[in-house]
């Protein structure tokens, strides 16, 4: 990948190369995109597109597919964040150039792993399916020609003889025959991503980002008290964090992958760094942890946690993509996400013992079983708070336990609340130009995380080294993964 902070390459093309550029809303791009865009828009696009495809997972999974409910709200979100869809509007480049840019970004990131690579592929073969849907007739076999895609249409003597099979193939479960072209070899046909296993750890923290917003400390310390703190577990925390609360109280330990999630998650919703101290203690005391041992054992990694120590860094607390996608539990370990970690059986008991009921317990395996792990949670969340929709996309545990609070008191919104913030806040090495600190939370995210890594907590990342006001060589970036 080359970084250069001096040499600019952008495209300016006039109307007529634009549309040749982009002939057509949807693509299956030959080329990698080849131009340079600066890190903020790098950025920008990547985290949109994250979140298209996580309102494509949960459209998927509260809507049947293709229904003219799924495919307007689908349509709808599309527009909103502004990617190409509809294949005659106007002034489409800029959308179109967004799709292309923001898939290419995310395909690198999200082939490292048999998990992300599933997640991935499945969100955009809806995408892809929904904006077919949507191609104007007499423009497919023309799109199917610029994609280089020889798919031959079926003649109608043929489509009459291989009707019942042509029916059962397709995934609808049923298609009109008179109304639509068929063809031969109709397989799924996405962007290959195996040429990107050899990715290195560059954008490993794109595919760990959340889309939402940033849940450190900052303005929420001293929000809550101690002995709040067991009926806030039951009322509004979320399954992985319910779970470690009740682990600490009942064995009085937990390993440090627990105490960095369910530590964080604590700061973060706003407990000071002398509750934290006290808290910590006095559970460890009880579990017969000889408190000089604590004060110089465990105490340290409190306040480092809090910025007080080492590099002073202030963590931010744990994003559910980070928490199911790295440092899996080991024996003996609570962390995770009970949705992504735990046994089925294991977490049909445990919902049993939350009062889920059984349809409810039923529903949330079968998302778990389909690997919608968050969008488990936020069943869960719905069924607990006996509401049929939440309203909100879940990335966060700390996000859970801040709209619990919000539904909990009627609507009013604790983020509104004079102190808390609206906006990411700075970080030890994060993106310091304004507009950095206005975009979404990856930025910040991945800088803090960078902290984590040096103090010897999680693996190395290079992204946060980089100057923002940089740009992203993205032909040089194909040419380093494909090297
Ligand atoms: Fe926690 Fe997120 Fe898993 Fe819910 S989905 S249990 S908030 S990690």
């Amino acid at each position: 990948m080359q970084f250069s902070g001096n040499k600019r390459r952008k495209l300016k093309l006039a109307g007529d190369q634009k549309n040749a550029c982009y002939p057509h809303s949807l693509q299956f791009y030959l080329q990698p995109p080849s131009e340079n865009v600066s890190l903020i828009e790098f950025e920008n696009m990547a985290v949109d597109r994250l979140k298209l495809l996580k309102v494509v997972e949960n459209l998927g999974v509260s809507y049947v597919k293709g229904t003219e409910q799924y495919q307007n709200k689908l349509e709808s979100e599309i527009r909103k964040l502004k990617f190409s869809y509809r294949e005659n509007l106007e002034d489409e480049y800029e959308p179109r150039r967004k799709d292309h840019i923001s898939h290419f970004i995310l395909r690198l990131a999200y082939c490292q792993s048999e998990d992300l690579r599933r997640w991935f592929i499945q969100q955009e073969m809806d995408l892809l399916r929904f904006r077919f849907s949507i191609l104007p007739k007499d423009k497919i076999q023309s799109f199917l020609k610029d994609s280089h895609l020889q798919f031959e249409a079926i003649s109608d003597a043929e489509k009459t003889h291989r009707d019942q099979d042509i029916i059962a193939s397709s995934s609808s479960g049923g298609i009109k025959l008179d109304l639509e072209l068929v063809y031969k070899l109709t397989t799924r046909s996405l962007p290959t991503v195996q040429s990107d296993e050899r990715l290195q750890p560059l954008l490993n923290h794109l595919s760990h980002s959340y889309t939402g917003q940033d849940y450190s400390a900052q303005g929420n310390s001293g929000k809550i008290s101690l002995d709040q703190i067991d009926s806030l577990a039951a009322k509004s925390f979320p399954p992985c964090m319910r779970h470690l609360h009740r682990v600490l109280r009942e064995s009085h330990h937990l390993r440090h992958g627990g105490r960095m999630q369910y530590g964080l998650f604590l700061k973060g919703i706003g407990l000071t760094l002398e509750q934290a101290l006290h808290f910590w203690k006095q559970e460890f005391v009880k579990g017969k942890m000889d408190p000089d041992k604590f004060d110089k054992g465990y105490s340290y990694n409190i306040r480092h946690s809090y910025g007080k120590e080492g590099k002073r860094t202030d963590y931010t607390p744990f994003s559910c993509m980070k928490i199911i996608l790295t440092n899996p539990p080991g024996q003996g370990d609570y962390h995770g996400c009970p949705f992504r970690h735990s046994d089925p059986e294991l977490l049909k008991q445990k919902l049993q013992s939350y009062k889920v009921s059984p349809a409810g317990i039923s529903e949330i395996l079968d998302l778990v079983k389909g690997s919608h792990y968050q969008v488990a949670c936020q069943k869960y969340f719905e069924i607990i708070h006996k509401v049929d929709d939440c309203g909100f996309s879940l990335n966060h545990p700390n996000q859970f336990f801040f709209e619990s609070q919000r539904m909990l008191a009627g609507g009013k919104d604790p983020k509104k609340e004079p102190g808390l913030p609206e906006t990411p806040q700075p970080r030890p090495g994060a993106a310091g130009t304004p507009k950095a600190r206005e975009a979404p939370s990856a930025l910040p995210a991945l800088s803090s995380s960078m902290e984590v890594d040096l103090e010897g907590l999680e693996a190395p990342s290079a992204l946060p080294a980089l100057n923002p006001s940089m740009e992203v060589d993205l032909e040089g970036l194909e040419a380093y993964f494909s090297s």
